[in-house]
Formats: C-alpha cells, structure tokens, sequence
C-alpha cells in the first residue's frame, strides 16, 4: 500500500512544480516542525498496567496554532499521523482559518475498553502532551472514534495541569452545553453541499440532477437531506453492508426512518439493493463518496460515469484514478475544500471559546456558507490561473498562502 506520507509530498510536488513556488519553503514544508511519541500507561480495570503508545504531530504553524484531530485506532502510526497533520496545514489554508496543521493518535481499539479506561487514556495522553498543547499553541479535536466525551476529558484535564483560564478553547469539537459550537455536526455536510452548488454552477449540472453518495453516516446524512430538499434525486445510498438504488429518487426522511427503524438500508421499499462497487459506477451526474479513502481507483475510474465527483471522504481518489478523471473531463472536487466545513465551524468554536460569546446555529451556518463558497472561489480561480484541476488549485493556493506567512 502507499504510504500516505509520500503521497502527501507528492501533491505538494506536483503544485509547486506547476505554479514554480519556492523551493526552499518546499523542502520546509515537506517535514513537520515537530512529531512526538509517548507511552502512556493505564491501569486497566482488571489491575493489570497497560502501555499505550500515542503521538501528535504538527506540520506548521506559519498561520497559526497547530490544528487537527486525534484518532483512535489499532491501526494509528507516526507515517499516518504526520500525513494527515501535514493535509490539515493546507485544508485549513484552503478554507482560510488562522490554524496550521496538526494530528495526533493514540493505538488503541476503543472497542474493546471500558468507558472508564477510555477516560483515563484520554487523560494519560493529555498528561504526556499538555506542554505542547494550548489555544494559541496546537488545538486537536476529535476524529476516527473520538468524541465530544472525550474532548471534554481533555478539558478537564488540561485545565487540572495548567490552571490555563482559556482551556476550554484548547479542544474543539466538544458537546454543546460544554464549550462546543452549534452547527459543527451540520458543519462537514452542509459545507459539501454549498460546495456542490457553487460547482454545480460552474459545470452544467442540470437542475435536479441524479447523485449517488456512497455512505449514510455523519457526513453524507446532512448533504443528502439538503440536495433532497433542494429538488436534487438523490439515488443512491449505501452504508457498509451495501447500499440501495432509485433511479426515479429516493426519499432520503424515509430512508433515515428505515434505517433507525431497521438498522440498515437494505430492501427500503421501491429500492434495488446494490453493493458499494455497484453504486460508483451508477448512471448519474454526481457522486460523492462519503465513507472511506481509496475507493475510487485505476481499476474503477474509467467506468465511473459521473461527471462531477464531490470528495467528502478524505483519500477517497487514488492518484492513478485521478490522472483518469482528468483524461475523461470528470471534475473533481478534493477533499482538502469538499470536507472542509466541519474545520471552519471547528474554527467558530474556537473563536467563541476564547472571546466568550455564543452563536446560534443560523449565525454558524450562515457564516460558513460564505466562508466555504469563498474558498471555492478561490480554488477556482487558481485553477483557472494555472489552467489545472481543482486538486492542484486547491493545494497550489493553500501553499501560497502558508509560504506567506512563512517569513
Ligand atoms: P461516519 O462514521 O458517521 O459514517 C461513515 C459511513 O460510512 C457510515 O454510513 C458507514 O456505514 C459507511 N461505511 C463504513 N464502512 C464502509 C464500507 N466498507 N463501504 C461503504 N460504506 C462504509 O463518518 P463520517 O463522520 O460521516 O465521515 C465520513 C468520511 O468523511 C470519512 O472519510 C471522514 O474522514 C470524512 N470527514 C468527516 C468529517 C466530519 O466532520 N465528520 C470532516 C472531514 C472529513
């Protein structure tokens, strides 16, 4: 498999050879400023110690604090961590917050812990990692299986370490009612969406066009309400154990009632079931994979019929897939812009915390929208500019916007 380290570097490659940055600040950027390891032990409830490893890695911080979640996962490691605090420099570039880049992990199957081991790693992990942490310093929040709780945690325990009266602001992505913002649960979906307008604008997207989204988590949940309610069909849905299909439309409320009700997709009345690989190369104008990265591939891309591809998976394209859409003129939006509203609402609530102010979930969502339409300006312009994909303007524009500041 390729190591996502050097797949990062190579998308950095690839835009500063086409706009001819400057490779000093190229060389600079292609390692983080700094990455830790610690062991951290916990007395698990059976008595017996167990050491966990956990890491954090920051990228840069030319515009601001080092900003990215934490993962839990058996299958966390430094190469990962640092590729994804190295794409968090430049999707917080992309969406224009005052945030640098930074990831942490810990390797640990949450599953298999109680609620209070998992709070005592948690607390463990910000023991071995208070010094380098602070609002203006590194802000994480969660990621794969990390949650609001678990924020919360850190919270508290920062709070315990430093006395730091602006805590709260050191962790986004908390619950509401603890510091958290209103709207970030929206926030990833419907910024994807306004994205997808913004495109469907410049690329001929016929109104009530069929879309397909593979996934109904978090994420595809909020877009595919919107496009539904907005007159888009969206006919296609899949969670991981396969998917269904309407050509005619699906009724995306009825399809949540039956999910809730049924805890799965499966045979939703007036449906087609289909697997994952089927619903990608469905007939449609959109597909927005919403689940997994590396799904779409050389071995798939040239039977995707879509001609806009949303990505709010992050890695969902492999780079051979990508030479492969831009052969057949299917335009994709990358992640680093498509997924990028739950990190400007993670913004907001930073912003709240440390001015102690409150928004509403209309202020949040209204603010993000034009911050996201924004940044999709903006990535198109610098496409156009440099007469490229949305992939390398996107990366091409957060670059020069870190350099920048790089002083
Ligand atoms: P989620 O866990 O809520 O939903 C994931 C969905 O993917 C579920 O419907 C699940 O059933 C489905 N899925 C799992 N395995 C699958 C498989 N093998 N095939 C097809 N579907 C499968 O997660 P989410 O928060 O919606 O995140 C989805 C994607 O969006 C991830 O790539 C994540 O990194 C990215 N993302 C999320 C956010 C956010 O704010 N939540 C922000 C940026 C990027």
């Amino acid at each position: 498999m390729t190591n996502p380290f050097e797949t990062a570097i190579q998308q950095l490659e690839e835009a500063s050879s086409i706009a001819k940055l400057d490779k000093n600040k190229v060389e600079r950027l292609k390692s983080p400023d700094r990455y830790v390891e610690v062991s951290i032990p916990v007395i698990m409830d059976s008595g017996e110690q167990k050491i966990f490893k956990g890491f954090r890695s920051q990228h840069n911080n030319a515009r601001g604090a080092y900003k990215g979640g934490i993962r839990y996962h058996q299958d966390v490691n430094l190469d990962e961590v640092r590729a994804l605090s190295f794409w968090m420099s430049f999707k917080n570039a992309v969406i224009n917050v005052p945030f640098g880049g930074g990831k942490g992990g810990i390797i640990v199957n949450p599953k298999e812990l109680s609620s209070n081991e998992l709070e005592k790693l948690s607390r463990g992990w910000v023991q071995k990692m208070y010094r380098i942490l602070g609002p203006e310093v590194d802000v994480p929040a969660p990621d794969v299986n990390t949650t609001g709780q678990i924020m919360d945690w850190m919270v508290d325990e920062y709070k315990k370490l430093t006395g730091n009266e602006k805590s709260l602001a050191v962790f986004t992505g908390k619950p509401v009612g603890k510091g958290g913002s209103q709207g970030r649960e929206e926030a990833t979906g419907y910024g994807g969406f306004y994205v997808f307008e913004e495109a469907v604008k410049n690329h001929q997207i016929p109104a009530g066009a069929k879309i397909a989204l593979q996934g109904f988590g978090n994420v595809s949940t909020f877009f595919a309400k919107m496009a539904f309610e907005k007159g888009y069909k969206v006919v296609a849905l899949s969670d991981s154990k396969g998917g269904i299909v309407n050509l005619e439309g699906l009724d995306v409320h009825k399809v949540l009632e039956h999910k809730k009700a049924l805890g799965g997709l499966k045979d939703f009345p007036g449906s087609k079931n289909l697997t994952n690989e089927e619903l990608l190369e469905l007939e449609v104008e959109v597909l927005v994979p919403a689940a997994l990265e590396n799904v779409l591939t050389e071995k798939n891309a040239g039977r995707i019929k879509a001609k806009l591809i949303i990505e709010l998976a992050n890695g969902p394209t492999t780079k051979d897939a990508d030479k492969i859409f831009a052969q057949n003129q299917v335009v994709v939006v990358p992640d680093i812009l498509a997924n990028s509203g739950g990190v400007c609402v993670s913004y907001y609530e930073w912003y709240q915390n440390m001015n102690n102010e409150t928004w509403s979930k209309e202020q949040v969502l209204e603010k993000l929208e034009k911050q996201i339409k924004q940044a999709f300006a903006d990535v198109l312009s610098t496409s156009k500019k440099y007469n490229t994909t949305y992939r390398n303007g996107a990366y091409i524009l957060a670059t020069e916007r870190i350099m920048e500041k790089m002083g």
